[in-house]
């Protein structure tokens, strides 16, 4: 479906001023209103339509990009448009307020939803393979236990608001409508508190630090994120509690690293080893494995266990275990050491040295390729 232009669908022109714009809105708004034409999907259309228009002309950022560039500019801006409706009345409540008192939500009230927390733990790297069990501790705001989070001093409890006798809202007549606006005497609670706790004055929430047992599963790499809903700061005014997250760090570990699911270790082996083969035991996050070097491995070969890996956080499988295969070579000799070494050089030079497979060594064709026709 093409987008209609904003101008079009708003019925004004590209110089109209804000005032228009907002004037412009409130008709159509008022004309689309759900609460007006119930069950009717086109109004309903028309009416989300006309706030999207809204949205982005009354915003001076959103409208020059949309001058600009059209529908296509906004993309980037972060503006997706509205969901529903009650998307739309939080967005514009003051242009609704005192029309429909805040549409289906019915009596607004102050209550607001907590704030979310944010906590960095650190864990080791066997931890995030493993998983583990952790405590943490957070301060933030919890419900009052003096006066039960109600804000009134124990004993006592809040009465009903006198002004709008507990509705949270007051109206009046005006000509057509019922204009209804939220109570200014308890701010739409319906209640008003005489006497205020100590404790939290009046608020109904305390600071205070809470423990909490963590259960962090197996496979979680740096930057995982843990969601305890809830247990963030506790609303206001009765309102709901935010949700705490954990972002997780992972320490590296002195041998193994990660790649996603796999894990990679560097195994250093002896020169004897490398050039004639044989039996290594490899440490595995199990503990550890026998695996076969093959005669003539060269440094930097790789070999894989598979299944050896990162558990999938998922809860089955693993990825494979990576082993990159370095040869050391000796910088401090035994005198006998030396001595097997220099044979070898010996021999090696007799062959021609780095013969490989009957064939002069890539260094020597290198270096002597050229001079070996005039020999
Ligand atoms: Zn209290
Ligand atoms: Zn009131």
């Amino acid at each position: 479906m093409t987008k209609r232009d904003y101008y079009e669908v708003l019925g004004v022109s590209r110089s109209a001023n804000t005032e228009e714009i907002k004037k412009a809105y409130r008709k159509l708004a008022l004309k689309h209103h759900p609460d007006r034409n119930p069950g009717n999907q086109d109004a309903e259309e028309k009416f989300k339509e006309a706030a999207e228009a809204y949205e982005v002309l009354r915003d001076a950022e959103k409208r020059q990009l949309y001058d600009r560039f059209g529908h296509e500019g906004l993309k980037g801006s972060g503006f997706a448009g509205f969901h529903d409706f009650d998307d739309i009345v939080t967005s514009f409540g003051d242009i609704f307020g005192d029309l429909f008192g805040f549409g289906r939500r019915g009596r607004r009230s102050s209550a607001r939803q907590g704030a979310d927390l944010r906590y960095d733990l650190e864990i080791d790297f066997m931890e995030g393979v493993r998983g583990a069990e952790r405590e943490i501790e957070i301060e933030k705001y919890t419900r009052c236990h003096a006066c039960e989070g109600t804000g009134a001093r124990p004993g006592t409890s809040p009465i009903t608001c006198p002004t709008c006798a507990g509705r949270g809202q007051v109206s009046r007549t005006q000509g057509f409508f019922e204009l209804r606006t939220t109570c200014p005497a308890c701010r739409g609670q319906g209640t008003i508190i005489r006497e205020p706790c100590d404790d939290c004055h009046g608020g109904g929430r305390v600071r205070s630090k809470k423990r909490l047992s963590l259960k962090i599963p197996a496979g979680v790499d740096t930057g995982a994120r843990l969601r305890l809903t809830g247990e963030g700061e506790e609303g206001m005014d009765g309102g709901p509690p935010g949700d705490l997250y954990i972002d997780l760090y992972v320490r590296e570990h002195e041998f193994f690293k990660r790649e996603g699911a796999h894990l990679i270790c560097t195994i250093p082996i002896s020169f004897s080893l490398a050039a004639l083969g044989g039996k290594l035991e490899v440490p595995t996050l199990e503990g550890s494995e026998a695996i076969e070097i093959p005669r003539g491995t060269q440094s930097g070969a790789v070999f894989r266990l598979p299944g050896r890996g990162i558990p999938s956080l998922r809860g089955y499988g693993a990825g494979d275990q990576i082993l990159q295969i370095t040869v050391r070579t000796p910088t401090k000799l035994s005198k006998r050491q030396e001595e097997l070494l220099r044979e070898l050089a010996e021999i090696e030079g007799e062959s021609e040295d780095l013969q490989q497979d009957g064939k002069p060594g890539f260094l020597r064709q290198f270096i002597f390729g050229h001079r070996g026709k005039e020999k």
